[in-house]
Parts: structure tokens; C-alpha cells; sequence
């Protein structure tokens, strides 16, 4: 069986289970239950408080310096 390494989960899944995705580094597969999971997972994150968000930003931010 077919197999497309997942960005989002770093693993790799099933071709049928995966959906192209367009970004500004190129082509890159992510997985149908990612997608949809993300979408429980921002309304999980607005119960939970802005807390984790604001830390995750921080965290961004400080990918985004070392990335330099
Ligand atoms: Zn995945």
C-alpha cells in the first residue's frame, strides 16, 4: 500500500488518507484526520482559554528567531 509521509503528525499514513497541501515551502501531505481534527481542536483550545495559544505564539516566535 501506498504511503505519504505526514507533515503535521511526522509519520506516515495511508495515500488515500492524505490531501495535498500547498504552502509556501512547496507540496507537502497532510492527512484527512489532521484536518479534521484541527477543527475540534481550535474549538477544544477556545474552551480551554487563550493561555496555550498565547504560549504556542511564544513558542512560534521563538522557531521563527532560531530559523534566522
Ligand atoms: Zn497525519
Amino acid at each position: 500500500m501506498a504511503t505519504r509521509f505526514c507533515y503535521y503528525c511526522g509519520a506516515n499514513h495511508p495515500e488515500e488518507d492524505m490531501r495535498k497541501i500547498i504552502t509556501k515551502q512547496g507540496t507537502r501531505w497532510r492527512c484527512i484526520k489532521s484536518l479534521e481534527g484541527a477543527k475540534k481542536t481550535i474549538a477544544e483550545r477556545d474552551k480551554q482559554g487563550k493561555a496555550s495559544t498565547e504560549k504556542n505564539s511564544r513558542i512560534s516566535a521563538l522557531h521563527a528567531k532560531g530559523a534566522k
